[in-house]
């Protein structure tokens, strides 16, 4: 594991239940005019953000490149210096990304990763104000927005772009659906287990990430049970919260590199295509690891993990991967061809996956025929 980090999150926290009340007074402090982005259902923002003084800007869906150069330019037009983002990752990305086109010229494309130019940004983005009404993405302290284009999922990315302040108050996720919280929180718990296993963990993401699975790991059935339950909606925020701490300092793995490719082709909630991955990724990652480095440290990680996960202090890898399938299993997780994959896809899937950043922080290195057998037990 790395001897070597920087860490680095959003300027301030606001965390608890009734904390959106301070919003309008926070983003008085930051800009002279908002522009407020929010989702489809523009209530949730108004009970959050009701004494925010803006231009109202909706995004739905997932943002594609083209959401935000047409917020841009609505921004401009309406003299807009503070975004304040109320919504899911979608709304909190396109919120960041519109911050971070605001005060840089030129096409997003120039700034893209994969299928962009990849220019840095010159200047650190107009201040954000990022208030979640999902528990899953932890977009309101990652460094990344992630936008669509070209049937490509792809970031955004500049350590200027992390918001200036977020205000995470549990209360706004009370009105998530089942699915929507299963899916989310799905996503929240996988953003904690793979910066906990991934080859640039360090002592400050593990910190966050155990602490984040523990309580994914303790509250998940419940919020989706009991939607009501504030103390279970609580621990879900605070598992997003340090999934999206520990990944935007450490990284992430097989997961998430194939989550974006397939997410750019197919209409699949990302927490939904990331929880279907995840036992499959554990499986074959624990395999390639006892074949090729016995003595890593990674299967010491997942031997952890297994243990947050089950609460056992003796259990074994095997039943930590099978903590995974069960819930998995329970919350109707859909397969990867319940969302139009199929067996064709697979070998353009695991080209797309291999050249994806978050790949890159995979334990191990997988070899392309391991790479297909995590998509085929998926699909
Ligand atoms: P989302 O923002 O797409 O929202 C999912 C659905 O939930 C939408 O229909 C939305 O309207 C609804 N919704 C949101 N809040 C609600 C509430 N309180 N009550 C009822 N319905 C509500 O989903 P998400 O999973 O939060 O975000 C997904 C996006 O975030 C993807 O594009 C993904 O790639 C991206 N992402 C970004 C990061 C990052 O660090 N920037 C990390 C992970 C994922």
């Amino acid at each position: 594991m790395v001897t070597q980090f920087e860490f680095a999150t959003a300027a301030r926290v606001m965390f608890g239940a009734g904390t959106a009340a301070q919003l309008g007074a926070v983003a008085a402090g930051l800009g002279s005019r908002a522009l407020v982005v929010t989702g489809s259902d523009q209530r949730r923002a108004s009970l959050a953000g009701a004494r925010v003084d803006g231009e109202v800007w909706v995004v739905r869906g997932e943002p594609t490149v083209a959401d935000v150069e047409a917020g841009v330019a609505f921004a401009r037009g309406h003299g807009c210096d503070v975004v304040v983002a109320i919504g899911g990752g979608s709304a909190i990305d396109a919120g960041k990304a519109i911050a971070a086109l605001l005060t840089n010229e030129g096409p997003a494309l120039d700034y893209l990763e994969v299928i962009g130019r990849g220019r840095a940004l010159v200047h650190a983005a107009a201040p954000v104000i990022a208030v979640p009404t999902t528990a899953g993405t932890g977009s309101e302290v990652t460094r990344n927005a992630v936008l669509t284009a070209e049937g490509v999922k792809v970031s955004l990315r500049s350590a200027g772009m992390l918001p200036r302040v977020a205000v995470v108050d549990p209360l706004l996720t009370l009105s998530l659906p089942p699915t929507i919280t299963a899916d989310t929180g799905l996503d929240a718990l996988t953003q904690c287990l793979e910066p906990l296993v991934c080859n640039k963990a360090g002592p400050i993401t593990d910190a966050l990430a155990r602490e984040g699975l523990t309580r994914a790991a303790r509250s998940l059935r419940r919020a989706v049970t009991h939607g009501d339950d504030v103390a279970a909606r609580t621990d879900m925020c605070v598992a997003s919260l340090c999934g999206g701490m520990a990944l935007a300092n450490a990284g992430l793995g097989a997961v998430h590199g194939f989550a974006g490719p397939i997410g750019g082709m197919f209409p699949a909630p990302h927490g939904a295509v990331c929880a279907r991955l995840l036992p499959e990724v554990m499986t074959v990652n624990v395999a390639a690891l006892r074949a090729r480095a016995p003595d890593s440290e990674g299967l010491a990680r997942y031997a952890e993990v297994a243990r947050i996960l089950t609460g056992e202090a003796r259990a074994t890898i095997a039943d930590g991967i099978r903590w995974v399938r069960d819930v998995v299993a329970e919350l109707g997780v859909r397969a990867l061809s319940d969302h139009g994959v199929t067996a064709a896809d697979l070998p353009g899937l695991v080209a797309r996956g291999r050249r994806a950043s978050s790949m890159r922080g995979n334990p191990i290195a997988l070899t392309d025929d391991e790479l297909l057998a995590v998509l085929t037990a998926a699909l």
